[in-house]
């Protein structure tokens, strides 16, 4: 029995608030700069360096890290790249796991390279140097390259991309997602290019490196051949298209044993997009089973007897009509002739250019429904025509273009007088001159033999369709057969796919669009003709050019990058024999000057990390889905490359990831020419939110006394990474993610509603003392039983959700519960009672809050560790004493109780508190009622299940009295009735006077508190007077 200490002074001068237990809390409404960053150390630096320390190595879980691009200021894109990575970690630590996350960057490459030359030539200041290559300059930039020395050129782009890597980390760094950021993997380090060249070593023992002159992906304005991955695509590009005609110089036999046909008078009629390519035709293609037909075009009425013949598939003669001035009409010679027929391996066309004879081959590809069905080709500008070519035994692969995509003197070998065309840009004036030479052809033709000498071009139009771009410059990119060296993926393609059968897609979706990636892909090249990258270790004849990439040729390379570095190979004296194998010649062999394909370097990371028995290197791979084209698939295939062909097929990775990429509010992508893009930074300190309002006058003092801008400045309502954390966390990742202000609206909103919810948790704990902890069994009042039993369910759809990295649905229902579940239900009821109730009623319901507070730290800690971490902090230390920090305790289930019918309970009492608000709505908008709290509720006819709630219901709809009655009770002041089923629910006026200490209308005077908290404060060693 408490022994009364202090005697009341009267009742009337005595401060009834003084008996209340009003919330304590320190916790602030914000956080300061300063704190944040040093939260950050404890959440992130020192919770990753823990747990490296202190979980067990069995239960390692490996993220690796995708390197993003050493070049250029950070983006939303990184945000929730990086974001999502460290939700999984977190995620992957609180199920018991030891993480291991060492973030990485992809250093070389022609985009670095062009920027710092770029840089160097505009020198412009370090700000600027963070922006991308803007397209028209790239090309200047590399022109300005042709001056430096590739020593120089590697100087300077090492330098751009240390210094981009510094300010990327610290971005990254900033937002809390932790890492071995003292320790990063750089594709440019010694030992990583290393590891690199022996991957590409061991590709050269299996025999998967091979040098071959044939078609690539060139890239005029960047000068260098591109991969698959570098490229992107213009939708409409404009090109002129013309039909032209391929007089035959020798007929096919079907033809030539037709006596209606005019021998010296008939061409086939081709269709093309690039006639710049046309120098270089090898061939024509047909298609077998095509049906082919001969026609003579005249004016409609007209019979010239001399017309010319031309071959065009017999469901393209309307096309091709179409095409050319009206009334002129098709006149059929011969009706069919199969495709078949005409490859037989006697005809051939004439090109003027080359006065070379090209073949009829037949080609699966050619097809009825674009063109004339007659495809010229040249195997020096298409991969399809090369390979075609190849299978027929026609060649080489020409292409008279060189590195800046101009007309080469080959063009005109038969006509070494006619320079016109050389040096001209192919796609533009060179694809015009070219026409306008087939439109006068005839003094290159010999009359007789080719026909009428008329003009070749019989019709060219505008045409536009998709065409390749590069990735960086914008500018199209041309197929140029150039000597490239290749990894021929063909022979590894079908182990690749079938490791895919032992991957954990998500979505789900991501193997098939990889498989089909790496079906499409056969030969890969690899190598570029730049000078920032890791050299291909091949050497040149002097004489012959012979290129020697032997096994010990690359060992011996190796050995001496290890001592001299990658730098050497490109600045030592071309004669240095150290570079030779002591089988070679001195003197006879020189340095390559090409370097590998970056994706070759990315497609390596696996290298840094551990091998593990009998597991994939990494757990997960997490990048944008345009990675199944890029990172996914080349490091698939290095690393089945190198994998001995006896054994199962592995990839690197366990579970493979995508996640979309972030359009604006209107649903586009975001790009620098559309200026939409976001910096991270606008998410984290507020400012694509509406600012606050202005701070009252001494705050702007302040505000000026700091030094800081006129007080017109907006001020926004920073948020701190949280924010971001939360926007990335609560968007569904699997599709494209659109950032929007109503989104990061509600953000913002469910952020404050956890530091408004935890501080009024901390303040209600303030004096808890764990030693009163309930058991379940021992909390007897629905409110604490119905609210545990939702913190259960919520428990296992959060537990679900998490474990499916299903981040958005947990953040819905850790949102939902706070809104509903606490803000809505439990904190309405049980308020009353804690502030003004007896200390039993208290710890009762303290019991069940501290519950509450150290599930939603667990809920949270992954998605908002700065929170998570500063909520710590401020939690009693009789609770810290209690348990663990919960950033670093394990989650090893979800949170469980039993409760026998709840669920149905739950749905009664929301309904029967949802009529009783419907009712003192009507009370309050009549003027009888101020506060719902002074009202009584008579219930006729109560359920069974009403009956159950017995005196705990006024608590529970937090009114002054509850009346159960069978009948209608006799006609009050006034009333306000709601039906539900058989029940009547009645708000009438309260039986008693506004209470002074708890303001129920439980009192019977107005001067004296009623008599339930005269039992508190008398409970509480007060004495009434
Ligand atoms: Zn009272």
């Amino acid at each position: 029995m408490p022994s009364p200490s202090r005697t009341l002074r009267a009742a009337s001068t005595f401060k009834w608030s003084e008996t209340l237990s009003l919330p304590k809390s320190t916790f602030p409404a914000r956080t300061t700069a300063e704190e944040l960053s040093r939260l950050r150390e404890r959440c992130s630096d020192e919770l990753y360096a823990w747990q490296r320390a202190s979980r067990p190595k069995e239960k390692e879980f490996v993220l690796h890290d995708g390197p993003p691009y050493a070049n250029g200021a950070v983006h939303v894109g990184h945000a929730l790249n990086k974001v999502l990575k460290d939700v999984i970690l977190r995620w992957e630590l609180a199920r018991g796991r030891r993480v291991h996350y060492r973030p990485g960057w992809d250093c070389h490459g022609l985009p670095i390279e062009l920027k710092a030359l770029q840089q160097s030539r505009t020198h412009t200041n370090e700000a600027k140097a963070l922006e991308d290559a803007p397209n028209q300059e790239a090309a200047a930039a590399a022109a300005t390259g042709m001056g430096l020395s590739a020593g120089e050129i590697r100087r300077r782009a090492r330098a751009l991309a240390t210094e981009t890597i510094e300010t990327q980390k610290k971005s990254f760094h900033s937002w809390g997602v932790m890492g071995e950021w003292d320790a990063p993997y750089k594709t440019m380090d010694a030992a990583f290019e290393i590891r690199q060249l022996g991957v590409f070593r061991e590709m050269v023992r299996k025999g998967l490196i091979s040098r071959h002159h044939r078609p690539v992906y060139w890239s005029p304005s960047s000068r260098t051949a591109l991969a698959e991955a570098e490229l992107e695509y213009d939708d409409n590009h404009q090109c002129t298209a013309a039909f032209v005609k391929m007089p035959f110089v020798r007929l096919p036999e079907v033809l030539r044993t037709n006596a209606l046909v005019n021998a010296g008078n008939i061409s086939a009629l081709i269709w093309t997009t690039t006639p710049w390519t046309l120098p270089a035709n090898k061939a024509i293609a047909v298609k077998d089973d095509l049906q082919y037909t001969v026609v003579e075009l005249l004016e409609s009425g007209s019979t010239d007897e001399q017309a010319e013949q031309l071959l065009i598939a017999r469901e393209r003669v309307e096309y091709v009509l179409s095409h050319l001035q009206a009334g002129i009409v098709a006149r059929t010679i011969v009706e069919d002739v199969r495709g078949s027929e005409l490859a037989d391996g006697k005809a051939g066309c004439f090109n003027l250019f080359q006065a070379s004879e090209s073949p009829i081959l037949s080609a699966d590809f050619v097809t009825a429904t674009s063109g004339t069905g007659l495809v010229h080709m040249a195997p020096g500008h298409g991969m399809e025509d090369y390979q075609v070519c190849q299978k027929h035994g026609v060649g080489p692969a020409f292409a008279p273009v060189d590195a800046e995509g101009r007309y080469t003197v080959d063009i005109f070998p038969s006509q070494t007088g006619n320079k016109s065309l050389v040096g001209l840009d192919v796609q533009q004036e060179g694809a015009k001159a070219v026409l306008d030479l087939l439109q006068s052809p005839a003094k290159y033709l010999q009359p007789g033999v080719h026909g009428s000498a008329s003009s070749l071009v019989l019709a060219s139009h505008t045409f536009s369709h998709k065409n390749p771009i590069d990735w960086r410059t914008k500018q199209p990119v041309i197929v140029r057969a150039t000597a490239q060296w290749f990894a021929d993926v063909s022979a590894i393609q079908q182990r690749a796919r079938a490791s895919l059968d032992g991957v954990n897609f998500i979505p789900e979706g991501g193997k098939t669009r990889l498989s089909s990636f790496l079906s499409g892909r056969s030969q890969w090249c690899i190598s570029r003709q730049r000078a920032w990258g890791v050299p291909i270790p091949a050497l040149y004849h002097r004489d012959s050019g012979e290129a020697c990439i032997t096994d010990e040729s690359v060992d011996h390379i190796i050995s001496v990058i290890e001592k001299r570095g990658t730098d050497a190979w490109f600045s030592d004296a071309e004669d240095d024999r150290a570079w030779l194998h002591s089988s070679l010649e001195p003197g006879k062999w020189i340095r390559g000057k090409d370097t590998m394909d970056v994706w070759f370097d990315s497609g390596t990371t696996w290298t840094s990390l551990k091998s593990r028995e009998g597991q994939p290197v990494a757990d997960v791979y997490i990048e944008g889905t345009d990675q199944h084209r890029g990172w996914f698939q080349s490091s698939l295939l290095t690393h089945i490359s190198v994998q001995d062909p006896a054994e199962q097929p592995k990839a690197p990775y366990r579970s493979l990831i995508t996640h979309g990429f972030i359009l604006d509010a209107d649903g586009k992508k975001m790009s620098k020419s559309l200026g939409n893009v976001i910096a991270p930074e606008q998410i984290v300190d507020g400012s694509l939110l509406p600012p606050i309002k202005p701070r009252k006058q001494r705050g702007k003092v302040q505000a000026q006394k700091a030094g800081q801008t006129d007080s017109s400045t907006p001020q926004y309502d920073s948020m701190g990474p949280d924010a971001l954390r939360l926007w990335v966390a609560s968007s569904d990742y699997t599709s494209d993610v659109s950032i929007a202000v109503p989104v990061l609206q509600e953000v913002q909103q469910a952020l404050q509603k956890y530091r408004v919810t935890f501080k009024w948790l901390l303040g209600v704990l303030a004096d808890y003392d764990p030693a009163h902890e309930m058991t379940t069994y021992q909390l007897s009042t629905f409110a604490d039983r119905a609210v545990l039993h939702r913190l259960a369910q919520t428990s296992r759809e959060i537990y679900q959700a998490y474990g499916d990295y299903q981040f958005h649905k947990a953040t819905k229902h850790i949102n939902a519960f706070c809104n509903n579940d606490l803000s809505a239900f439990y904190f309405e009821i049980c308020k009353d009672g804690l502030y003004t109730g007896s200390q039993a009623a208290r710890r009762r319901t303290q019991s069940v809050l501290a519950t509450i507070l150290t599930e939603l730290m667990r809920w949270l800690g992954p998605l908002v560790p700065h929170l998570t971490e500063e909520v710590w902090e401020y939690m009693p230390e009789a609770m810290k004493a209690d348990q663990e920090h919960p950033l670093r305790q394990i989650w090893s289930k979800p949170f469980s109780v039993s409760m026998d019918d709840m669920g149905s309970a739950l749905e009664d009492f929301s309904r029967l508190s949802a009529a009783v608000k419907l009712a003192q709505e009507d009370a309050r908008r009549a003027g009888h009622l101020k506060n719902g709290l002074n009202c009584k509720v008579e219930i006729s006819e109560p359920s069974q299940r009403v009956k159950s709630w017995g005196d705990e219901l006024a608590t529970l709809l937090v009114v002054s009295q509850v009346e159960m009655t069978d009948c209608i009770p006799p006609t009050a002041q006034w009333r306000y009735e709601q039906k539900i089923d058989s029940m009547t629910v009645a708000v009438v006026p309260a039986d008693g006077e506004k209470c002074i200490r708890c303001w129920k209308s439980t009192a019977h005077k107005t001067d004296v508190p009623c008599e339930g908290c005269q039992n508190v404060v008398q409970e509480q060693g007060h004495m009434l007077a």
